[in-house]
């Protein structure tokens, strides 16, 4: 099955099942300031499941686009390093509304992934939250899952809350052992569950919202239990495609290729260069669904964070020989893979490609004046550490955000002096309050004004959006 048909199945699978199918919302939440980016499909129904909006129907199904980077759950480092991380991923979700609940729930997923898509049983393990007995109890009698197979964790993995207060309860996930031989050196015995050896692979949450949680955290039971839930596409196409890993999948392999050729790369020709093809095509990925969503590049929030996702693509392009302007070309190739599912993505491809020209061009001029600063003073740092006064400065006058040179940094096998680096910052900000009183004052001219407070918004709209995300 191809990305697309198993997308679909999932829905019609849901359809038949009294769901509406309801379209994708928006990468830039409507209903939710604090939030930098819809990270799960549950965003765009968080009102209905405090009852504070009702719809017309009870049980939902969505393909979400989803984007993690940034915010609370920020998966941009782990891009091109790991199998199964995007920035931008989709997220197959079926919601009941005071409706079902866990049996349901749980006779759905597996009716789906067993015989819907066909994943042999004796691969799959399941998650149920340590004090979750009636899940576990469920498993076994709806599902047929012998309880070797299940596994109790904590609330760090099996436990969701929409924020500090308000709807809560249990999950459980649904888990795919890729293999001993997938395991990473020397983990290959490790028993599940395991995290980061590799093998086993997370592809479905189902989040049990039973519970109501005030300010002393005493959980209240809700009068009408929910269900909310989400499968990563692009893992299970992975696994049905017979893949490891997400980047080989269809979804994905054919934006990789295309990296590659527009940067004169094979792939597999050296592990270096895969991984920057699958940053570059992961990334466009995001790029051009974001600006397709009305997003565009700037120095905050949402436009700060597809800055940095935009650049991180063209330094690593950069890294391995090829600074030409290549990514409009590649958020084109994008456009026109998704534009089945996403006929949008059509009719905004000119658009997206001209803003995209123009970031690659600003890259071109200004950050190379920056990454030519830090890679001299990378050559003279002492003892593998570049001073924190120096990635000060690479930030405030160059604009080199700090995780950026980390990530700079850590390729060169150095390592930044954050905590000299935040004492810079602060010494700083000590500075410009004492001039900024000044200023007032003597009534200084408002450009000057603005220049100062220009040089700090940069940071601070995106500390305060991230701040309140209180998202899945
Ligand atoms: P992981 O532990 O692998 O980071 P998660 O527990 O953070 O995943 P959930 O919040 O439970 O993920 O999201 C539901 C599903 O969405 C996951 O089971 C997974 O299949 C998929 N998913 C989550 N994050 C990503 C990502 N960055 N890229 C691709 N798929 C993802
Ligand atoms: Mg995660
Ligand atoms: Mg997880
Ligand atoms: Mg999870």
């Amino acid at each position: 099955m191809t990305g697309h048909e198993i997308r679909q199945k999932f829905l019609d699978f849901f359809a038949a099942r009294n769901h509406r199918v309801v379209r994708s919302s928006s990468l830039v939440p409507g209903n939710d300031p604090t939030l930098l980016f819809t990270n799960a499909g549950m965003n765009q129904f968080k009102d209905v499941f405090t009852g504070l909006e009702q719809r017309d129907y009870s049980r939902a199904t969505t393909a979400q686009k989803c984007v993690r980077a940034g915010g609370k759950h920020n998966d941009l480092e782990n891009v091109g390093y790991t199998r199964r991380h995007h920035t931008f991923f989709e997220m197959m979700g079926n919601f009941s509304f005071g409706d079902y609940f866990k049996t349901d729930a749980i006779d759905f997923a597996w009716d789906l992934v067993t015989n819907g898509y066909g994943l042999p049983k004796d691969r799959l393990y399941v998650t149920v939250f340590r004090e979750d007995d009636e899940a576990e109890e469920l498993w076994q009698k709806v599902a047929g899952v012998p309880k070797d197979r299940i596994f109790r964790l904590d609330e760090k993995d099996n436990f969701w809350q929409m924020g500090e207060t308000g709807p809560c309860g249990p999950c459980s996930e649904i888990h795919f052992d890729l293999g001993e031989h997938t395991a990473a050196p020397g983990r290959e015995h490790e028993k599940f569950p395991d995290d980061g050896g590799g093998r086993f692979v997370e592809i479905w949450n189902l989040v049990f919202m039973q519970f109501d949680r005030d300010l002393s955290g005493k959980f209240t039971p809700l009068p009408r239990p929910s269900i909310d839930t989400g499968m990563g596409l692009e893992r299970v196409a992975a696994i049905m495609q017979g893949k490891l890993s997400n980047f080989e999948c269809d979804l994905l392999y054919s934006i990789v290729e295309e990296a590659g050729n527009l940067l004169g790369k094979s792939v597999g020709e050296d592990t270096r260069t895969d991984t920057v093809l699958r940053i570059c095509a992961d990334h466009a990925r995001a790029t051009a669904f974001l600006i397709n969503d009305g997003v565009l590049p700037s120095n905050e929030g949402r436009g700060y964070v597809l800055r940095k996702i935009m650049r991180r693509a063209m330094r690593n392009a950069r890294m391995i020989g090829s600074g030409d302007p290549f990514l409009y070309k590649l958020t084109g190739f994008v456009a026109d893979f998704m534009k089945g599912p996403y006929p949008d993505m059509l009719e905004s491809v000119q658009r997206v490609a001209r803003v995209v020209k123009d970031e690659e061009h600003r890259y071109a001029t200004t950050f190379q004046v920056a990454e030519k600063v830090f890679h001299d003073e990378a050559r003279s740092a002492a003892g593998g550490v570049l001073p924190g006064p120096a990635a000060f400065k690479l930030y405030d006058t160059y604009g080199m955000a700090l995780d950026e040179q980390e990530e700079m940094a850590r390729e060169l096998g150095l390592s930044i002096d954050v905590a000299g680096y935040e004492d810079a910052m602060q010494k700083q900000r000590e500075r410009a309050r004492a001039s900024w009183k000044g200023a007032e004052k003597a009534q200084i001219a408002p450009i000057y004004q603005e220049l100062l407070g220009g040089g700090r918004t940069q940071f601070l709209g995106y500390e305060t959006l991230e701040h309140g995300a209180s998202q899945v």
